[in-house]
């Protein structure tokens, strides 16, 4: 059966961020995130600078605490062009508040708005004690709300998979519902304030899961008559090849499905680096002149005689990165939506091999099947506590060989063990030059030093074997 490829937008109300407008009567935005201190002033105005010369339309800071905000202030001033700033905030409501005073979007985690940080125990909250709590965070959000009310400040309500709150947790469990819900309980309280500038996301590292979710969201959204804007991101989607192929697994679902009115694609690199890669996502779906509609790219599903289908993708697209990019975007949801568990590339401008390959990752990216060991890595950011891209590349050497199994490496301990979601291990930065094991999300060797960390890490493995 070949199929036809569409595009239709969905239907979002217009979100003012500064002097641009997210939703569907606008351009699909593209964004990133500095991966400078944020108090580093001239090193994050330097790497603003080459972030918009690549093309970002909004940059992201993270956003620790009011030193961070004062930082964010400075750095405001000095990058003087168009372009949107905003504040990343975790666990300090009143870092929101006074960040919503400096910059034009603040994005909070409904996982860590109100709520400390999460202990991964599991609390029984009684039908009062979870009302109360509600009627806590509706008390806090109206303030926000109001502060950026009257300074013209957007919200982004970011959930990431791994770091929905305890009371959340207790009724829902780490679950697409749960992390739906997290978002739902603000989306209401906004509601009911007439304050319709928000932009919601729901990440995760597990493309399978990120899309499930933000579909589950859409028709939830639906459900009780809003429209607010999309941004999509697959998180901690690693470097590389793969972090590309990961990342256009996820996002390309969701963006052909018509969903998105902004994109980051997490990459541990420069974050520059995340821009073409995002605008060419944006213009495969969303340009009319793309090769997806003058018929050169046929995308069909097959009937196989073990009974599962086969979907084939084919292209005539003679740029690698390009090909590697679009049949990504496309792939992983027909996989996903036909229940297939093939997939055949056909490309005359590449090897059988090459196409191969690149088949076996996409495979690979969608959780639809297992070649080679997974790395889940954050994108980094002001937190980060070592050389993330070395770190990375230290780590996959000593483990490429593990088949099969997730490692997570992430920059901070404050959001990283949480956010590795579902690695069966995880190295994680503690300190300077400091890092803790993970086993799971249980916490295996604490702050040892980083020279030592990779060797502890096999041995870990190994133990485990046993
Ligand atoms: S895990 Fe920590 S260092 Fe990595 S991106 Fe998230 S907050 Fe930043």
């Amino acid at each position: 059966m070949q199929l036809k490829l569409t595009y239709q937008r969905r239907k979002t109300h217009p979100v003012e961020v500064g002097n641009i407008c997210l939703g569907s009567d606008y351009p699909i935005r593209v964004q990133t995130m500095a991966n400078t201190s944020t108090n580093d002033i001239d090193a994050s105005v330097e790497q603003a600078r080459r972030c918009i010369e690549a093309g970002a339309e909004l940059l992201r800071y993270t956003t620790q605490g009011m030193r961070e905000v004062e930082s964010l202030r400075e750095i405001h001033e000095q990058v003087l062009t168009s372009v949107p700033l905003v504040a990343d905030v975790h666990f300090q409501a009143d870092v929101a508040d006074a960040a919503a005073q400096v910059v034009e979007k603040v994005r909070i985690n409904p996982g860590n708005y109100i709520d400390p940080a999460r202990k991964f125990k599991h609390i029984d909250y009684s039908n009062t004690e979870y009302r109360q709590e509600l009627q806590r965070l509706r008390e806090r959000f109206t303030r926000l709300l109001d502060i950026c009310r009257e300074h013209h400040t957007a919200i982004r309500l970011g959930v990431n998979h791994g770091s929905l709150s305890d009371r959340i947790m207790s009724r829902y469990g780490d679950t697409p519902a749960g992390m739906v819900e997290s978002v739902m309980e603000f989306l209401r309280v906004a509601e009911d304030e007439h304050f319709p500038n928000i932009v919601i996301s729901i990440k995760a590292s597990n493309t399978r899961v990120m899309v499930d979710t933000v579909r589950l969201l859409v028709r939830e959204m639906k459900h009780e008559k809003m429209d607010y804007p999309l941004h999509l991101g697959v998180t901690e989607a690693g470097e590389g090849e793969d972090g590309r192929i990961k990342s256009a697994v996820g996002i390309g679902a969701l963006l052909a499905d018509g969903y998105g009115d902004t994109i980051r694609v997490s990459l541990s690199e420069a974050p520059e680096n995340e821009i073409p890669v995002a605008r060419d996502l944006v213009d495969y779906f969303a340009d009319d002149e793309s090769p997806r509609y003058d018929g050169s790219v046929v995308a069909e599903v097959l009937d196989n005689i073990g009974g599962n289908a086969e979907v084939r993708y084919s292209s005539y697209e003679s740029d690698w990165e390009l090909f590697c990019l679009q049949a990504a975007a496309e792939c992983g949801r027909l996989l996903w939506d036909y229940k297939a568990t093939e997939l055949t590339l056909v490309n005359p401008n590449f090897s059988e091999s090459k196409l191969n390959f690149l088949s076996k990752d996409i495979l690979q990216a969608a959780r639809v099947r297992m070649y080679k060991t997974e790395y889940i890595s954050c994108p980094g950011c002001g937190r980060t506590l070592f050389d993330l891209e070395k770190t990375i590349h230290e780590v996959k050497e000593a483990t490429r060989h593990l088949e099969g199994l997730k490692i997570g490496i992430m920059g901070c301990i404050v959001n990283g063990p949480g956010e590795m979601a579902d690695a069966d291990y995880g190295y994680v930065g503690a300190g300077r030059e400091r890092v803790s094991l993970y086993r799971g999300k249980e916490c295996v060797l604490k702050n040892i030093p980083q020279e030592e960390a990779v060797e502890q890490l096999l041995k870990l493995i190994e133990q485990d074997k046993q």
